[in-house]
C-alpha cells in the first residue's frame, strides 16, 4: 500500500491536466448512503414508478417521486465534504486539475471550494430545480417548505408548469452538454483518478475509459473492483479520502 502511495504522489506530480471522476463512494465518507446499497432510500421505491415517463405522466408518480427526492435531500443538505474532496480542493490549488466529472447529486465538491467551473455535474443536482416547461430555476430550500405546508408536487408560480429537481431520471437523457464537455476533457487530460465510483453506470463510465484510451495515466480507489481495474496504472481498494489524502499530502 505504501509503494502505491508513492507511485500515486509521483503521478500527481508529474501530471499536468488531471481529470478526476467521482461516484458515490466518495460520499459515504461524508455520511451520505450509497443509495443502491442495502437498506438505502431507493429499497423503498419501485424505481419502474420513477421514471421520467412516469414522472410527466402521472401526478401520483410524481408525488412519490418527490417525496423520495426530499429524503435523499435530507441525507445530502448538511454533509461536509471529507478529506478526499480536501485533497481534490488541493489538486485545483497546485494548478493542475482540468476537471472534475461528478456522478454525485450532493454539491460536496462545491462546498470543498472547488471552483463551479472545473465541476461537470454529469447526473445533475438535487440542490435547485427547474420548469420543465419554461426553464425558471429555483433553490431547493424554497421547495422543500412548500413540500412542507402540503404540497405534494410543486407547479411553477410563473407557468404552472411541473417542477422537477435537477437530477437525472431514470430514463431521462444525461445533459448532452456536459457528456459532451466532459468527453472532451477525458481526450485531454495526462492524469485521470476515478474515486468511489464502480464504473458500471454508463454513459458517464466511459469519460475514464475514453480518458485512458487517449492515452491518460489512470489511478482507481474504490472500495469494489471496477470493469476498468486491469488496465489501470494504479488499483487501490480501500478507503478512498485516507489514500488519496496520502497521495496529495494533506
Ligand atoms: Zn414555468
Amino acid at each position: 500500500m505504501d509503494t502505491l502511495v508513492e507511485k500515486g504522489t509521483q503521478m500527481i506530480r508529474e501530471a499536468q491536466k488531471v481529470l478526476v471522476f467521482t461516484g458515490a463512494g466518495l460520499s459515504t465518507e461524508s455520511g451520505i448512503p450509497d443509495f443502491r446499497s442495502p437498506g438505502g432510500v431507493w429499497e423503498k421505491y419501485d424505481p419502474s414508478e420513477l421514471s421520467f415517463d412516469r414522472f410527466l405522466s402521472n401526478e401520483k408518480a410524481r408525488e412519490t417521486y418527490w417525496q423520495m427526492s426530499t429524503e435523499f435531500y435530507e441525507t445530502m443538505k448538511d454533509a461536509i465534504p471529507n478529506r478526499a474532496h480536501l485533497s481534490i480542493k488541493k489538486i485545483e490549488d497546485m494548478g493542475k486539475l482540468l476537471t472534475i466529472v461528478t456522478q454525485n447529486v450532493d454539491r460536496l465538491h462545491h462546498k470543498a471550494g472547488n471552483s463551479p467551473e472545473k465541476i461537470i455535474e454529469i447526473h445533475g443536482t438535487l440542490f435547485s430545480v427547474s420548469c420543465l416547461n419554461c426553464g425558471k430555476k429555483y433553490e431547493r430550500e424554497a421547495i422543500e417548505t412548500l413540500l412542507k405546508s402540503g404540497i405534494k408536487a410543486p407547479s411553477c408560480d410563473d407557468c404552472s408548469g411541473i417542477l422537477k429537481p435537477d437530477t437525472v431520471s431514470f430514463g431521462q437523457a444525461m445533459p448532452e452538454d456536459k457528456m459532451r464537455q466532459a468527453t472532451m476533457y477525458a481526450g485531454e487530460c495526462d492524469l485521470c483518478i476515478v474515486l468511489g465510483s464502480s464504473l458500471v453506470v454508463y454513459p458517464a463510465a466511459s469519460i475514464p475509459v475514453h480518458a485512458s484510451q487517449n492515452g491518460a495515466k489512470l489511478i482507481i480507489i474504490n472500495r469494489d473492483e471496477t470493469p476498468l481495474d486491469s488496465g489501470a496504472d494504479i488499483v487501490v481498494h480501500e478507503s478512498v479520502s485516507e489514500v488519496l489524502g496520502q497521495m496529495v499530502e494533506i
